[in-house]
């Protein structure tokens, strides 16, 4: 332990970011006790578009992030469901479910780890499982050409249900995970499985609109009523991941809404950060950016810090 502290120093040192946390606790911080708050980031990835170690590790502190859980890609794989290869780690460079174990091995307590396989090669329960034994928290991140509900998937949803952890899903139309239409029927058939949305569809998705989805950030004001927000009510089972463009793009584009949203799914929404920057501060960072957005929104300090941690760890019992 003191050893990684003292590397983690040195890092810090070395790349100046020491001097970067101090001004970090100085700036943003209208709200005084946000200093210690517990944050747990429920969505970063290992070696995300080339990112190091260290370089992840020193991300997650300047962003202030009391535990990080790590979503491993499946296996590199040449099948349908990885697009013949161009998902292959996330389709961002994403490693797998052995990176992410190790790495939670040496930060135990700052790191969990999940567990994840391409739904369509012949070993992916058994590889998943094998994970699932080892302590991992969640299923995902499910990035995956799949049917929704599909016969894979609903094998990975059993599985989910088995070891009653949650499955974290990647929604992008025409892209990754098709019939999110259909999905309410798999929240249905699989009741005990808690589902996590995630990414640019589920997130267009709170909006009735024009319901085009092509359009993957929408920046009109939100006309309620939309999928996911009926998803989100209607299902106890169902909630909502908060990070990447698409999550902080749900908050800002129609604040007013977005208050309204928080309020209303204090229990259901948690906070990730799914960025691949080296900073961990505003303005670059998106999860630095949500994490200011979510404390601007919220309704009071007992709902911020649901969405903060306090679902989280509920979830995903950690
Ligand atoms: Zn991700
Ligand atoms: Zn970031």
């Amino acid at each position: 332990m003191a050893e990684q502290e003292f590397s983690r120093r040195k890092f810090l040192a070395s790349t100046g970011l020491i001097m970067m946390g101090a001004s970090l606790k100085l700036k943003g911080l209208d709200i005084p006790e946000a200093r210690h708050e517990k944050i747990i980031d429920i969505h970063q990835h290992v070696h995300y578009v080339g990112r190091t170690d260290e370089q992840l590790i020193a991300h997650q502190q300047a962003m202030g992030i009391t535990k990080t859980i790590l979503l491993p890609a499946g296996s590199p794989a040449n099948t349908a469901s990885t697009l013949y290869g161009e998902g292959n780690g996330l389709q961002a460079e994403a490693w797998g479910n052995e990176s992410c174990y190790e790495l939670a091995q040496k930060y135990p307590k700052e790191l969990s780890f999940g567990a994840n396989e391409v739904p369509d090669l012949p070993n992916a329960i058994q590889e998943i499982e094998k994970y699932l034994k080892k302590g991992g928290v969640v299923i995902g991140e499910s990035k995956f050409a799949v049917e929704c509900d599909s016969p894979e998937m609903q094998k990975i949803y059993e599985l989910a249900q088995e070891y009653d952890v949650p499955i974290i899903m990647h929604w992008e139309y025409k892209r990754y995970n098709y019939g999110f239409e259909r999905f309410h029927q798999m929240l249905e058939k699989f009741p005990k499985v808690n589902f996590i949305g995630h990414s640019m569809l589920w997130w267009a998705g709170i909006s009735k609109s024009d319901t085009d989805q092509t359009i993957r950030y929408p920046k009109t004001k939100v006309i309620p009523g939309g999928y996911t927000d009926r998803l989100l009510s209607d299902y106890p089972n169902m909630y909502g991941d908060l990070s990447a463009g698409s999550g902080l793009n749900a908050l800002t584009r129609d604040e007013d809404h977005a208050r309204e949203f928080l309020e209303r799914h204090q229990d259901k929404l948690v906070f990730g950060s799914d960025c691949t920057d080296i900073f961990g501060t505003s303005p670059k960072c998106i999860g630095a950016n949500t994490i200011a957005e979510i404390r601007k929104l919220s309704p009071g300090k007992k709902v911020r810090r649901k969405l903060l941690s306090g679902n989280a760890e509920k979830l995903f019992k950690i």
